[in-house]
């Protein structure tokens, strides 16, 4: 499958897990001209291989008809600034858009999220969406893990490829959904950051079929 057909392939699933509602979100993949991104407000059951939009780190289109997502800085700068990370996918899930909501980071209770995503997720600082300022809040927020919450609007993960990226977002919302239930039974254990730390280094280098 090439890189146009897996964002499409991506952003049906993240429609069908519930990680958007109707055409919000976006998503993309770096390629060697920069980096292919979906198209502004398309249902993602609508987009189909010559909509989607290849822009190079600068922001500028090279490749493709429509308007590309309207935040396609947050991706270009993510990509700037992170030389191993090669897809990026922005959610709107509902447990993680009410801890953004409430300006509350995810803490780190729960293995699979501390190995894919390296700890916290915090939140970055409130900036209007598309906006070169929420692109560098999320940069700040970001440093040092694969998630972060946007203030008042949901959720961005990255990864090496986007099957990792996606990943990132469903296990983040899990998540979510557990600090909120198990805040509700009491207080949730915190791990430990020594046992964080031990995590993310199998995961990164020896979990799976390593
Ligand atoms: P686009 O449809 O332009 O990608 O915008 C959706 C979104 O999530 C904005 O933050
Ligand atoms: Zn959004």
């Amino acid at each position: 499958m090439n890189a146009k057909e897996q964002l499409i392939q991506y952003g049906l699933k993240m429609k069908n897990d519930c990680l958007v509602k109707a055409n919000w979100g976006n998503l993309s993949i770096r390629v060697p001209q920069g980096f292919i991104i979906s198209p502004s407000g398309m249902n993602y059951e609508d987009i189909s291989i010559e909509d989607i939009v290849t822009l190079n780190l600068s922001g500028n289109i090279v490749e493709g008809f429509r308007k590309p997502s309207s935040e396609y800085l947050l991706h270009s700068e993510i990509y700037r600034e992170f030389e191993n990370i090669n897809s990026v996918v922005h959610t709107h899930s509902t447990y993680a858009s009410a801890f953004a909501v409430s300006r509350k980071e995810i803490p780190p209770i729960i293995e699979d999220m501390v190995q894919i995503a390296g700890g916290n997720i915090r939140v970055a600082e409130y900036a209007l969406p598309g906006t070169g300022e929420l692109a560098k809040n999320v940069i700040k927020a970001i440093e040092g893990r694969n998630a972060c919450l946007l203030a008042n609007h949901g959720l961005t993960g990255i990864g090496r490829n986007i099957e990792e990226a996606y990943k990132v977002c469903l296990i983040v919302e899990k998540s979510a959904q557990i600090a909120y239930i198990s805040k509700n039974l009491g207080e949730p254990f915190i791990l430990s950051d020594k046992d964080i730390e031990i995590m993310r280094e199998y995961y990164l280098n020896s979990y799976g079929q390593k």
